[in-house]
């Protein structure tokens, strides 16, 4: 049953995925609207509010300095891994993604299209002068909010807050990744939140394939090729057969 879907990945060449907190919780990090959430001890809707960030930022630093910040702890697990070696065999042409956590690029995927922002990229809310990942990480060290070198403004991570627009460029790849691929494949996202819960269907309106690995139910697995609960099991199986 499961080589079902190595058969469809190997006719695929332009395979695209979508990938969801699912992902994420299999190295660890929780999930802000799982049953384990982050919402059950602070609350995801005010870490990443906008305006409590202009107001205070230091709510959002500290209560992110565990969970986005602890880069070195964090490990790809064996979804990022597959997709990194899929993406070098031309299989996968992009990865795009509603987490926030960097380990795609950490397993080595270099399509990565980040569709609720990303932190690895820091701009001051003054002069606009951006900072990397690391270097705002090593600011944590010394600062309860990382400060900009040049006008001590406050940075901001280009992470989507809530009341702000999406990225536009990670969007507009995203939908084009969507509508060109061969295949798509839904991994550890029940397709809830928009814009990713319409993306599927712009694949499979275009004749792709769908294949969804969800533990909750999803509006299109109807429409899915092949449907799957476990993505541990799955692609440990795709693993084994690499
Ligand atoms: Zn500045």
């Amino acid at each position: 049953m499961m080589n079902r879907i190595l058969r469809i990945l190997n006719e695929s060449n332009r395979c695209t995925v979508l990938t969801g907190a699912g992902v994420s919780t299999l190295s660890g990090i929780r999930d802000f609207r799982g049953k384990n959430g982050l919402n059950k001890e602070f609350r995801g809707e005010m870490i990443f509010d906008i305006d409590l960030f202009y107001q205070n930022a230091s709510y959002y630093y500290n209560h992110t300095r565990k969970f986005i910040y602890n880069f070195d702890e964090k490990q790809p697990n064996v979804v990022h891994r597959v997709l990194a070696i899929l993406e070098k065999r031309k299989i996968i042409r992009s990865v795009i993604t509603q987490n926030i956590d960097l380990l795609h690029q950490k397993a080595g995927s270099i399509s990565v299209r980040e569709i609720h922002g990303t932190p690895s990229v820091h701009r001051c809310l003054t002069c606009g002068k951006t900072y990397c990942f690391n270097e705002v990480r090593e600011k944590l060290k010394k600062e309860k909010v990382p400060l900009c070198d040049h006008c001590l403004g406050v940075l901001k991570p280009d992470i989507t807050f809530y009341g702000e627009r999406r990225p536009e460029n990670a969007l507009r790849n995203a939908v084009y990744a969507a509508k060109t691929c061969d295949c798509m494949m839904v991994l550890g996202s029940s397709l809830l939140v928009y814009p990713a819960a319409s993306l599927p269907e712009m694949a499979t309106a275009n004749g792709a394939r769908l294949i969804i690995v969800n533990r909750q139910p999803t509006y299109l697995d109807a429409k899915a090729e092949l449907r799957y609960d476990d993505l541990k099991d799955v692609f440990e199986h795709i693993e084994a057969q690499l």
